[in-house]
């Protein structure tokens, strides 16, 4: 049995999901993340379903996240703007930068205030359906180089 966590620990990967608020901390070096937006009306990454009236915000990120490991990935139905988007995004993953997805669903990550088990599990937003897919197609490359 480890000892049990007392602190709370800010933990980084190399693509996180922020709130529209949020930053990186200092401690992980000068090294600064590139960020990007990902619900402004303008991104092709946007959620389309967040803000439908009718459907609840965790409804409409489980529709984006079947859009886009069904009807994207699997079916190939990706819009030309989304690959763009999503193949740089995984150059630069492969290339070591960090990477801040911000999205403004919220202002900042719902359960940084919560020590424990529960602060390794952030609430949902669709931008963690798209650093699981840039993550998992930098995985997929590695193996295919
Ligand atoms: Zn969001």
């Amino acid at each position: 049995m480890s000892e049990p966590e007392v602190h709370k620990k800010k933990y980084f990967d190399q693509i996180e999901v922020f709130g529209s608020m949020e930053k990186r901390s200092w401690i992980h070096g000068p090294k600064s993340a590139k960020r990007f937006s990902i619900n402004e009306p303008n991104c092709p990454v946007r959620n389309p379903f967040d803000n439908i009236e009718g459907v609840m915000r965790e409804e409409g990120i489980k529709l984006f996240d079947n859009l886009l490991w069904h009807s994207w990935h699997e079916d190939g139905n990706i819009p030309e703007a989304v690959k763009k988007w999503v193949d740089l995004r995984v150059i630069e993953f492969k290339a070591g930068k960090n990477i801040d997805l911000v999205c403004n669903c919220r202002r900042f990550r719902g359960q940084d205030d919560d020590v424990g088990i529960l602060a390794k599990y952030p609430r949902d937003c669709h931008g963690y359906s798209l650093k699981k897919y840039i993550e998992f197609l930098a995985s997929q490359s590695k193996i295919n180089n």
